[in-house]
């Protein structure tokens, strides 16, 4: 079979959805046995996500070879089971980059280089790229942003450009809109799609499958007048329902037979039923937790959901795997003290300290592991988190006052976290930090060791600085271990307290390898620790 190439764009506003519906969509096809990938081309001009602040786009994702991409593929990742690499998120930046270096080395000599052909067709190639370098049944791809911004026509002509040359049969293009319910009218409505969907056609685009995000239902008759109007046969328009849970969405897509249709649009026949036996029982144990516990995740970015996306999703993945609803209570960092800290995190069953950058909120991360340390209440840092766990170790029980990371105080006299020397030496930000995935060797008997239930494992990072190795002797002299260690740096990964029922700190970020299939191993301990607690904390109580 050739590959097939499923194009989805967005109108009417953004957050519809469209990761997660890609997302879903790559789901029940992989569950018929179909091999898929999803791809993302957004059109901003960063290069990559990077060196954007989190408030911008919500968390960065890092995938596995190290590339800093959109949070949708950490969706892809979770949905699909499998690795996404750094071909899988395009940017105009990156687009622009390869044909500017091109043009400065002399390939285009001669010519005007111009948007069309030269953007669309590197944007082209990119986009059936993966299809060269592996075999995939099915690339989604989805495309960033809403029909009708400036920056998309690039890549709506491309999609344009593909429809037409690649066989008809091949290439399907969904456009993802809204119905909206008015309240006083008390009536969905679909004009905006109407429009959404001409501003599409008069791109030179016609969608083979509208899909209509809604909160109520929409009637049959409704589903026929967009057809109709938007030109596509009537079981072409499909609704998606407001869900519970993201992880229902594919579920609901089912039931409205989106992967039948397009299997039957792309000419696809003789797939087996899809089998959704271990996402129907990841499913069924969420959906009934028999227990429940309260934890905080300390942070600076905690207005924002999209910030820490990962970790609350690794949360949903641990909390049902251990049948426990997982009750998330933000704390800002920014305003967490010694005086607010019992009232904050006296009744909580874990504290999570989160990942960061800069000085902002550093110190009530530093308040809240050594409130987590001294009342026994289990804690796990991530990344910065684990930092400021080795920082306030240092500085209230190693008794080294002035420990602190270099990050904050370039100058300081006991720099605990530092820059490792080829950091110092380098001049530029963006993918510069040690990026994606590393091994990690992990002493035999420890905290991780039962965690992982193994002594090598593999970890993703995104960080700078790190645990200044002239320091680990005393640290470890004072009851803090350095369980895990990179093998080829001797780089530290992994801390922890002995005399603590549960005190973990990674520099690597666990997060973003957790999927609901097979959930990460630091979380559902974390979560099943939490559990014990509370149980410890209502006996007391009793
Ligand atoms: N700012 C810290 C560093 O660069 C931690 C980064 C993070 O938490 N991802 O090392």
């Amino acid at each position: 079979m050739n590959t097939k190439f499923i194009f989805v764009l967005g109108g009417v506003t953004s957050s519809l959805g469209k990761g997660i519906m890609s997302a879903s969509l790559a789901k029940l096809l992989q569950a018929r046995d179909l091999s898929v990938t999803i791809q993302k081309f957004d059109p901003y001009i960063n290069v990559d996500p990077g060196t954007l602040n989190p408030y911008e786009h919500g968390e960065c994702y890092v995938t596995e070879d190290g590339a800093e991409t959109d949070l949708d593929l950490g969706h892809y990742e979770r949905f699909l089971n499998v690795y996404t690499t750094k071909a899988n998120n395009i940017t105009t930046g990156r687009i622009y980059q390869s044909v500017i270096e091109r043009e400065r080395e002399g390939v285009y000599l001669g010519k005007t280089v111009q948007v069309i052909p030269h953007i669309t067709d590197e944007i082209k190639r990119r986009m059936l790229l993966l299809s060269k370098t592996q075999k995939y049944d099915v690339i989604i791809t989805e495309i960033g942003g809403t029909v009708g911004d400036i920056e998309s026509l690039p890549f709506v002509e491309a999609v344009r450009q593909l429809q037409w040359e690649l066989p008809e049969e091949n290439c399907l293009v969904i456009h993802l809109t809204l119905v909206p319910y008015l309240k006083a009218a008390k009536e969905l409505k679909t004009k905006p799609t109407q429009h959404s969907v001409r501003m599409l056609q008069q791109n030179g685009v016609q969608p083979d499958l509208i899909v209509c995000r809604t909160e109520y239902p929409i009637p049959q008759e409704m589903k026929r007048k967009v057809a109709l109007f938007c030109n596509v046969r009537p079981n072409a328009v499909i609704e998606i329902l407001d869900a519970k849970s993201i992880y229902e969405v594919p579920l609901n897509m089912m039931r409205e037979q989106m992967d039948e249709i397009v299997l039957d649009k792309m000419g696809i026949k003789e797939t087996p039923a899809p089998d959704l036996k271990q996402w129907k029982a990841f499913l069924n144990r969420l959906f009934h937790p028999k227990v429940d516990v309260d934890v905080a995740l300390v942070g600076k970015y905690v207005e924002l959901q999209d910030a820490y996306k990962s970790i609350l999703e690794s949360f949903i993945h641990a909390g049902a795997a251990n049948e426990c609803k997982v009750r998330i209570h933000y704390v800002h960092s920014e305003q967490l003290d010694e005086q607010n800290v019992a009232e904050k995190l006296g009744e909580m069953h874990g504290v999570l300290v989160a990942p960061g950058f800069g000085e902002r909120g550093v110190s009530g991360k530093i308040v809240a592991a050594r409130y987590a340390r001294e009342h026994q209440i289990p804690f796990f840092g991530i990344c910065l988190g684990m930092q400021m766990a080795v920082v306030e170790y240092a500085r209230n029980v190693m008794g080294i006052k002035k420990a602190n990371t270099t990050e904050i105080e370039p100058n300081v006299d006991e720099p605990i976290i530092d820059l490792m020397e080829d950091q110092k030496r380098l001049a530029t930000k963006g993918g510069t930090m040690r990026l994606g995935g590393y091994t990690c060797l992990i002493s035999e008997g420890s905290l991780a060791h039962k965690i992982y239930g193994k002594t090598e494992i593999r970890e993703r990072h995104r960080h700078r600085y790190e645990v200044n190795n002239h320091y680990v002797p005393r640290m470890e002299a004072a009851g803090m271990y350095a369980s895990g260690q990179n093998p080829d740096t001797g780089l530290v990964e992994i801390v922890e307290l002995s005399n603590h029922p549960f005190f973990i700190g990674v520099q690597f970020h666990p997060e973003l390898k957790s999927t609901p299939e097979n959930p990460q191993p630091i979380f559902v301990s974390f979560v099943k620790a939490a559990k014990e607690y509370k149980e410890r904390q209502d006996n007391k109580n009793a």
